[in-house]
C-alpha cells in the first residue's frame, strides 16, 4: 500500500518500529484500580455512591443501596441473600472520569468476612480510607490498615461528616498520623463543623468551596472564594474561619511536605475533609484518584525454568495476557451452579474469545461469559487491560488465587488464607445427601466462604473460620444451595497451623508423629490441628525442622 509507505518512509526509524509493535502502556496508565475501606457506617457507601455520580457513571442518588448487603447482622442474612445479586454486581465498579478508567472496589465491613477484604486489597493499587469524624480511626479501619502497610498500598485519607459535631481536625489529623503510622499531608482544611460548617480550603489552590447542604449538588454548583479575598470570608464565616487559618497553620507546620513518591511507598496518606452525604469534598477525592493514585505497576509472579522455580516480573504492558482469581462468587441463580470468579489483570489485553488456561490445572478455561462491572450492571466485556476487574462465569475448576493466561505457565503469589481461629464439626442429617455436601464443601471453600478441612484419619469433615457469621453463611447456603440440612457441632480444634518440611523423609516422620491431627484442606494442602497454642509450641520443639505457617498464600 503505497499510501502507508509513504507516510511511514518520512518518519525516523524509532518512530517506525513503535508503530508496528502494540503497546498497551497507554492504556495501563490511564488506569486507577482502589479499594475503598472504612469501619461500618464512617460512610464509605454513600461516598462511593457520589463518586460514581461525580464521574457519571450513574444519573441519581439512591441506585448504590443494594450495597448494603455487604454489612449486616445475623439475622439480616436471608434478606441478604435475596439481594446477593445486587452485591454481586457492586462490589467492584468501573468507571471513567477524565479520560481515565476507574475501578473501585468494595471491601466488606462486617469483621467476620474480614478475609474477603484482605484478598480484595491483594486486587488494588492503592486504597480510600473513610474515617468518620466523630469516631477516628476505628477497629476495623486499624486491620485493614495494617494489611496495607504490609504491601506498601498507598492510601488516600477522607474524613467524613464535617457536618456534624465533630472533632477537632488537628486531632483526628494527628490520630491518622498515630494509627497509620506515616505522615499526613492535608490538601484540603475544614471551616468550621456542625452547625458552623463553613466549607474546605484547598492548601493547593488556595481558595475556599463553600458548603451548601443538599445532595443534589453536583461539583461545580459550589462557589468557590479566592482565599487573599479575606475580608470578605471573614465578614462571611466570622470566628470559624480565623479559627481554620490558625489551625492549618498548625497543621501545615506540623505534617510533612506533599511527596509524590512517599505517597506511592505507602509512607504518606494524603488527607482531605469533607461530607459524603452532601455531595461535598467528593471531587476532590476523585481528582486525587486521579492525579495522585498509581497506575497499575509490576507484579511478581513464579514460573517454572527447567524444573526449578524462578521469579519473574510482569509488567503492565506485556503481551501476554495474566490474571489472577482473588474472589470466587457463587452466582444469584441458584438453579445454576456457576460462579464469578473475579479476575485483576496483571498484563496484556483481554479480548473475548481468546484461549486462557487455568495455570494450575494447566486446563482451559471455558466461560460461559465475561463480564465487567458498571456500577448497577454487567456487560460483556470488549476489552481489559491490566487494572481492570473482570468476572468470569464458570461452572468449576477455578479457585481463589489461581492464575489465568494465554501464555506460559506462571503463578502468582500472595493471596492470603489465614489460619482459622474457631472450627466445627459438620455432621449431616440426611446421609443420602453426603455427595451433594461434599460437593457444596468442595465449591464454598473454593470461593473462600469458609475453610474445609479433611482429616486425614476418619471423621467429618471440619469447617475452619476467622468469623462466626461465616458458619452462618455456610450452613445456610449449604441448604438453600445444595440442598442439604446439616447440624455444626463444636469441636476441640482452636487452631491450624500450614505444614511444610525441607525433606520428604522428614514430613513422613511428623505424619506418623501426629496421625489424628493432620488434614487436608480445599487446596490440598496438609495442616496440622491444634487445641491450644501450647501444641503448636510442642510439636515444633519435637519436629524443629518442620514448619508451622500460620498464613498460607496461594501458589
Ligand atoms: P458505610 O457503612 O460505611 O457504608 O456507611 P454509609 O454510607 O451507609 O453511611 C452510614 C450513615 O452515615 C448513613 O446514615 C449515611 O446517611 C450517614 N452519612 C454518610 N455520610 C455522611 C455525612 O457526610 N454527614 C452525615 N451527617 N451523615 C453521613
Amino acid at each position: 500500500n503505497r499510501r502507508t509507505f509513504c507516510c511511514h518512509s518520512r518518519r525516523s526509524p524509532a518512530v517506525f518500529t513503535a508503530l508496528n509493535t502494540v503497546s498497551y502502556a497507554p492504556e495501563t496508565r490511564r488506569r486507577r484500580t482502589f479499594a475503598i475501606i472504612s469501619h461500618p457506617d464512617a460512610g464509605k457507601t454513600t461516598l462511593t455512591e457520589k463518586l460514581l455520580l461525580f464521574s457519571g457513571a450513574i444519573q441519581i442518588a439512591g441506585a448504590v443501596k443494594g450495597r448494603k448487603a455487604s454489612r449486616h447482622a445475623t439475622s439480616d442474612w436471608m434478606e441478604i441473600e435475596k439481594q446477593r445479586g445486587i452485591s454481586v454486581a457492586s462490589s467492584v465498579m468501573q468507571m471513567s472520569y477524565r479520560d481515565h478508567v476507574i475501578n473501585l472496589l468494595d471491601t466488606p465491613g462486617h469483621k467476620d468476612f474480614s478475609e474477603d477484604t484482605y484478598r480484595v486489597l491483594t486486587a488494588v493499587d492503592s486504597a480510600l480510607m473513610v474515617i468518620d469524624a466523630a469516631n477516628g480511626v476505628e477497629s476495623q479501619t486499624r486491620r485493614l490498615i495494617e494489611v496495607c502497610r504490609q504491601r506498601n498500598t498507598p492510601i488516600i485519607s477522607f474524613v467524613n461528616k464535617f457536618d456534624r459535631e465533630v472533632r477537632d481536625p488537628l486531632d483526628i489529623m494527628d490520630e491518622v498520623e498515630r494509627e497509620l503510622g506515616m505522615p499526613c499531608c492535608p490538601i484540603t482544611w475544614p471551616v468550621g463543623q456542625g452547625k458552623s460548617f463553613g466549607g474546605i480550603i484547598n492548601l493547593r489552590t488556595q481558595s475556599m468551596t463553600v458548603f451548601t447542604p443538599g445532595s443534589d449538588r453536583g461539583p461545580k454548583d459550589f462557589e468557590v472564594i479566592p482565599l487573599s479575598e479575606g475580608d470578605k470570608l471573614r465578614a462571611r464565616f466570622g470566628k470559624a474561619f480565623d479559627d481554620a487559618l490558625e489551625s492549618m497553620e498548625l497543621a501545615v507546620g506540623a505534617s510533612a511536605e506533599w511527596d509524590h513518591e512517599a505517597f506511592l511507598a505507602g509512607k504518606l496518606t494524603p488527607v482531605f475533609f469533607g461530607s459524603g452525604v452532601n455531595n461535598f469534598g467528593v471531587m476532590e477525592v476523585l481528582d486525587a484518584v486521579v492525579d495522585m493514585s498509581p497506575p497499575p505497576g509490576p507484579r511478581v509472579a513464579f514460573t517454572e525454568v527447567n524444573r526449578q522455580r524462578a521469579e519473574v516480573t510482569i509488567n503492565p504492558e506485556d503481551k501476554t495476557f495474566a490474571g489472577v482469581v482473588f474472589k470466587v462468587q457463587a452466582n444469584m441463580d441458584s438453579n445454576h451452579r456457576d460462579r464469578i470468579a473475579f479476575v485483576r489483570v496483571a498484563s496484556g489485553k483481554y479480548t473475548p474469545g481468546m484461549k486462557m488456561k487455568v495455570q494450575r490445572t494447566g486446563k482451559e478455561l471455558r466461560p460461559t461469559s465475561v463480564v465487567t462491572f458498571m456500577s448497577q450492571r454487567r456487560e460483556a466485556v470488549d476489552e481489559a487491560y491490566a487494572g481492570d476487574i473482570i468476572g468470569f462465569t464458570i461452572h468449576g475448576g477455578v479457585q481463589l488465587g489461581d492464575s489465568i493466561t494465554d501464555g506460559p505457565n506462571l503463578q502468582f503469589t500472595g493471596l492470603p488464607f489465614f489460619a482459622p481461629e474457631m472450627f466445627m464439626t459438620v455432621v449431616l442429617k440426611n446421609p443420602l445427601r453426603t455427595k451433594q455436601l461434599q460437593q457444596g464443601l468442595m465449591q464454598l471453600g473454593e470461593e473462600g466462604a469458609i475453610q474445609v478441612f479433611k482429616p486425614d484419619v476418619g471423621g467429618n469433615m471440619l469447617l475452619g473460620a476467622v468469623g462466626q457469621l461465616q458458619f452462618e453463611v455456610v450452613q445456610h447456603r449449604l441448604k438453600t444451595e445444595y440442598d442439604c440440612d446439616v447440624r455444626l457441632e463444636g469441636c476441640q480444634y482452636t487452631g491450624a497451623r500450614w505444614i511444610t518440611a525441607d525433606s520428604p523423609a522428614e514430613l513422613r516422620e511428623f505424619e506418623n508423629a501426629y496421625p489424628m491431627r493432620l488434614a487436608h484442606d480445599a487446596a490440598d494442602t496438609l495442616a496440622y490441628l491444634c487445641t491450644s497454642p501450647y501444641d503448636v509450641r510442642l510439636a515444633q520443639e519435637r519436629f524443629p525442622k518442620i514448619h508451622f505457617h500460620p498464613l498460607r498464600e496461594h501458589a
